[in-house]
């Protein structure tokens, strides 16, 4: 692996081929560093290189990691699985929110988000057939928990989220590109967050708004945590 700054301008780089390729506009597509397992001083070199938002999986890993980056800019996603025992930490610290997939934990993220906060960006996680992650609702079930989340107040409803399985065909994308434009169109909502290191370019072809690039940025990931 080269730099992260040479990382993230190959990244970038990509991103906008694939734009291209798809015929959608320069720039319609926003980058997510996934950070998580890395040290903070290599989000740091990130942030020297002009990368503002982040991803993380493990909530008390990003705690300690936005401690030791305070008074930076930095916009702070979550996008692994959320247990309800740490929804409150989530409200009060990240911007974003990736993987939420039960109303439960929308309701908590909403009674906990601070007033004086702007509202928690919220995606809702979908499970097309086959995806590599447990989590996320089934597509017939995603309008009724956006709804849901829509109708709270201190969360912001910003679209939908997915993980396909590593070589998942073409179809599965397209699949969940038509629920997102067809949810799109009911809730009004802007963000596909779609796509990693290896399959970036098959997700920015079927529509997503955002990938979420750990490997391709940092490297490896050496350490392995258990979900928290
Ligand atoms: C770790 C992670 C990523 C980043 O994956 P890479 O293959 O390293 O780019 C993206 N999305 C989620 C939900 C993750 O947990």
């Amino acid at each position: 692996m080269g730099s992260i700054a040479h990382n993230l301008q190959a990244v970038k780089s990509r991103i906008a081929a694939a734009e291209r390729a798809a015929g959608r506009a320069p720039g319609a597509v926003t980058l997510l560093a996934v950070s998580k397992t890395h040290a903070p001083g290599l989000v740091r070199q990130a942030v020297d290189a002009g990368q503002r938002a982040f991803g993380e999986s493990y909530v008390q890993e990003a705690l300690d990691k936005m401690a030791q980056l305070a008074g930076l800019p930095l916009e702070w996603h979550l996008v692994g699985p959320l247990q309800s025992n740490k929804t409150r930490a989530v409200a009060e610290r990240f911007d974003w929110v990736h993987a939420v997939d039960r109303e439960k934990i929308a309701r908590r993220l909403a009674a906990q988000r601070p007033a004086d906060m702007a509202p928690l960006n919220v995606l809702v996680q979908v499970n097309a057939s086959g995806e590599a992650s447990k989590g996320g609702v089934a597509p017939a079930q995603a309008a009724a928990l956006a709804a849901a989340v829509a109708a709270m107040d201190r969360l912001r409803l910003r679209g939908l989220m997915a993980i396909p399985e590593p070589g998942a065909p073409q179809s599965r994308w397209r699949e969940i590109g038509e629920l997102f434009r067809r949810l799109q169109r009911e809730f009004g909502f802007d963000t596909l967050s779609l796509g990693m290191s290896d399959d970036m370019e098959a997700a920015i072809a079927e529509g997503s708004t955002l990938v979420r690039v750990g490997t391709a940025i940092f490297g490896a990931r050496h350490r392995v945590k258990d979900a928290a």
